[in-house]
């Protein structure tokens, strides 16, 4: 069995600020540390369910964020960026399940975090008029290579919204958003032991599983945070201005569509 993991670190317990997120924030070591034990709760969870192949996406920010010597030594780790599909670069049709670990809600919920990609730029993405956060767009790769997602682990509305788009899935809920910059939290050791038993229980049966698919086309409205960065975007000349802060598009291919909204956010990004 070949095992997918991406992991974010905004829904890890004991994570609940930038201090803890940023590349240059007080807290960054110590929550990457916490971010590699809840990957190995996860890989030790995939090992126990008989996996044999484990590949891990470090898919947070600049994608150097687990400690390499500290990963378990069964699973290998995919490190750096850019990549051209980020949060789940790497995965093809080989792999037999994807698991997301501290994983968040997206932009404009109510979850600890909350942002979608890129929270200095993007105030929502729409896919086919309906909003979706970094779970569903990921999932949706998942789903273009017929593979099922199958765990999340985050916060409690971070479940709700993984459960609105795929029902079945399984979670390991390890903190209650208070706010966006404060949770709840379940302690380490426990977090680690119910991501550990939820990724056992999530691949069971795993080939019965059914993949989270849209039908194309997909019309994609990315809506900036201030129009400068719509302003950047429309100079490609695949990104149609749809109103002062929304670029839109639409592709039949839904990984097209991934990779426009990457290159979107990383031109809105150079305006600084
Ligand atoms: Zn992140």
């Amino acid at each position: 069995m070949r095992i997918y993991i991406s992991a974010d670190i905004e829904g890890v317990s004991g994570v609940v600020h930038g201090e803890h997120t940023l590349r240059d924030g007080k807290e960054h070591d110590y929550a990457r540390k916490l971010m590699t034990e809840e990957v190995n709760a996860c890989i030790e969870g995939a090992l126990e369910a008989g996996a044999d192949e484990i590949v891990v996406n470090d898919s947070h920010g600049t994608m150097r964020n687990i400690l390499p010597d500290q990963l378990h030594s069964r699973a290998r780790l995919l490190m750096g960026s850019p990549k051209k599909l980020a949060m789940v670069e790497g995965l093809t049709s080989e792999y037999d399940a994807v698991l997301f670990v501290g994983y968040h809600t997206r932009a404009g919920s109510n979850g600890i975090l909350n942002h979608t990609f890129s929270g200095r730029v993007i105030k929502t993405i729409r896919v086919n008029s309906i909003d979706m956060g970094e779970f569903g767009l990921n999932a949706l790769v998942a789903g273009y290579y017929k593979v099922p997602t199958v765990f999340v682990s985050g916060c409690n509305l971070l479940a709700d919204e993984a459960r609105a788009v795929i029902p079945e899935i399984e979670s390991a809920i390890v903190k209650e958003s208070i706010s966006r910059t404060a949770a709840l939290n379940l302690s380490p050791a426990e977090s680690r032991l119910l991501i550990r038993q939820g990724t056992k229980r999530s691949l069971k049966d795993v080939r019965s599983k059914t993949p989270f698919r849209m039908e194309g086309p997909f019309t994609v409205e990315i809506e900036f945070l201030n129009t400068g960065y719509a302003d950047a975007a429309e100079i490609v000349p695949i990104y149609e201005r749809s109103n002062p802060l929304t670029v839109r598009f639409t592709n039949q291919d839904w990984l097209h569509c991934y990779r426009l909204i990457r290159g979107a956010i990383m031109i809105a990004n150079s305006v600084q």
